[in-house]
């Protein structure tokens, strides 16, 4: 399939959703643990997939897929046009994320994935995280 929008075109476009996407999600993924009172976690430690959240000692890491992004299957709205070209970046994505998870845990790491649209279980796997580890 041929993309009918040139390259720098495409690239501006691309941005626009990526940093749209992540201003509201990125302020939520900092502010819920702080008001909460969270600890021991780390943002964006640096190992496979760069979780969101990491508790290194007891190696749990946390990732939070954005729903566009990963294809959630709730609230993912397929794109009009060039629907081809966005089912092969959400299929590259979701293979990389399992890439992640396995790379992780034959690390011993446990792997907790939420939807960003799933706050509640975002919320509800910090908790349970920072009881069983913090
Ligand atoms: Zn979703």
């Amino acid at each position: 399939m041929v993309d009918k929008y040139d390259k720098a075109t495409r690239s501006k476009m691309m941005a626009a959703v990526r940093s749209r996407g992540n201003r509201s999600t990125e302020l939520r993924l900092a502010e819920l643990p702080r008001r909460h009172g969270l600890s021991g976690w780390r943002r964006h430690y640096p190992v496979a997939g760069t979780p969101d959240f990491c508790w290194p000692k007891c190696r749990v890491a946390l990732f939070v897929d954005g729903c566009f992004w990963h294809g959630c299957p709730r609230c993912r709205r397929a794109p009009k046009s060039n629907q081809a070209f966005w089912d092969a970046k959400v299929t590259e994505n979701r293979r990389r994320d399992r890439k992640a998870t396995k790379a992780l845990r034959k690390e011993g790491w446990t792997v907790i994935r939420v939807w960003e649209c799933q706050i509640g279980m975002y919320w509800f796997s910090l908790n349970w995280a920072q009881a069983q580890f913090g």
